[in-house]
């Protein structure tokens, strides 16, 4: 691995790409980090301010003991950079019992003891009089929940991954890679790069550089709106944790006003399927008009004035899972769709597994239940809508 130039190279500079970058950079390896776009940009899926992180996983308990090593790695960036990247605010899930981000939720805290509180809709309004609710609600409140910056962290792990020695350039796409001996060529427009090892973390394009893989993703368009808030103490952050609820139209995020971004709102559970490309950038009228509605049912005067839009992107499997893996043929390739809307969040340890798969080949994160493997095994394509 020492004979090439980079000991890695990293397509796509993103949430993963820059932790994995960040983790070998400090680790002592020549990295070369490489993204199609400029830094900062918002074609992908880690841009928008905000960000959920969490502990009671509605989505599986598998992922808590991944969370939780996230947590302690987002506060060591805060530490190495100086940068404050997580607000903890609290997080409430909302739903009538027996939904699954409730009872998923519960299920997450009980098994991991992560500290919680069930509430009934009277306790819910007693403690967060903004949240109008039916009565047959309940929730799970969890006071160690909060809020990251994309933005912040992805600039915090790239400029210390750069002040670890990392070269990274921006606005040079990966047209093409192959395995060269137990190195890989990577080939973008400007260059050829050699590297002992290749990490590909480009988010919702990865189907492009490995379409030999097949791997069964869908790619949804997602729209945020910020709203004013018509009474600044409505919704503040401080005041109020984030909210997610579930009901028959879909699964929603609310999150408080932060100084300056009033309320951020939008739907978690479907999207317009679309390619990077062609994603549509557009926002209608009609739709930011159903998020204002939905919005002001359940938090009256929330959805004022809006103040900004935005889209973004999902990359999805069937069953709403990471992929994190090695390339099957080739072992010094190895890559992460770690999205389905809910992967910020883990960047930190997403980037920390990249880097052990690539230097050592397996990592002590439990990871088996991400695996390419599960869509080969019983091709669990029928879950995507055609
Ligand atoms: C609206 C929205 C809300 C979300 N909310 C949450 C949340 O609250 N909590 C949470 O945990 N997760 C959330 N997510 C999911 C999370 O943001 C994503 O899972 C995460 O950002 C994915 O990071 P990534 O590095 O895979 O992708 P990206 O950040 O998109 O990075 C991929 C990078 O690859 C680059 N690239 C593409 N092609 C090439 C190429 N050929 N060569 C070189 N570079 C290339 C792109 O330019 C891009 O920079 C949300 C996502 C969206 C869209």
């Amino acid at each position: 691995m020492r004979g090439s130039p980079y000991d890695v190279a990293i397509a796509g500079l993103g949430a993963m790409g820059s932790a994995a970058a960040w983790h070998l950079s400090r680790r002592g390896y020549r990295v070369l980090g490489l993204d199609a776009y400029r830094r900062g940009h918002d074609r992908g899926s880690s841009h928008g301010r905000t960000r959920i992180i969490r502990q009671a996983y509605y989505e599986s308990p598998d992922y808590v003991p991944l969370v939780r090593r996230s947590y302690e790695l987002w506060r060591t960036l805060e530490e190495e950079s100086g940068r404050a990247l997580l607000t903890v605010t609290g997080g409430i899930y909302l739903g009538r019992a027996g939904t699954e981000l409730v009872a998923g939720a519960l299920a997450s805290a009980r098994e991991h003891g992560i500290p919680h509180e069930e509430l009934d809709a009277a306790e819910i309004r007693r403690r967060f009089p903004a949240l109008r609710l039916p009565d047959d609600f309940a929730g799970l409140y969890e006071p160690g929940a909060g809020l990251l910056d994309p933005e912040a962290c992805v600039a915090a792990l790239l400029d210390l991954a750069a002040a670890h020695g990392a070269e990274l350039r921006h606005e040079e796409p990966v047209r093409s890679w192959w395995v060269d001996g137990d190195g890989v060529v990577v080939e973008t427009e400007r260059e050829r790069y050699r590297a002992g090892r290749l990490v590909l973390a480009i988010g919702a394009w990865i189907g492009q550089l490995l379409a030999d893989l097949q791997l069964p993703l869908e790619i949804w368009r997602i729209l945020h709106v910020h709203f004013e808030p018509e009474r600044d103490d409505l919704f503040p952050a401080g005041r109020y944790p984030f909210a997610l609820w579930e009901i028959p139209e879909g699964i929603y995020s609310a999150f408080p006003a932060l100084p300056g971004q009033g309320v951020k709102f939008g739907r978690h559970d479907t999207g317009e399927i679309c390619t990077p490309e062609a994603a549509r950038r557009e926002v209608w009228p009609d739709e930011v008009e159903s998020l204002r509605a939905m919005l002001n049912r359940f938090l009256p005067g929330a959805g004022g004035q809006v103040l900004w839009t935005l889209t973004c992107l999902y990359t999805m499997t069937p069953d709403h899972h990471f992929i994190i893996d090695r390339h099957p043929q080739y072992p010094q390739v190895v890559y992460a769709s770690a999205c389905s809307g809910h992967g910020f969040k883990f960047a930190t340890v997403v980037g920390e597994i990249l880097a052990d798969l690539a230097t050592e080949g397996t990592t002590p994160h439990r990871i088996d239940f991400l695996s390419a493997a599960r869509f080969w095994r019983n091709d669990a394509r029928e879950g995507l809508r055609p």
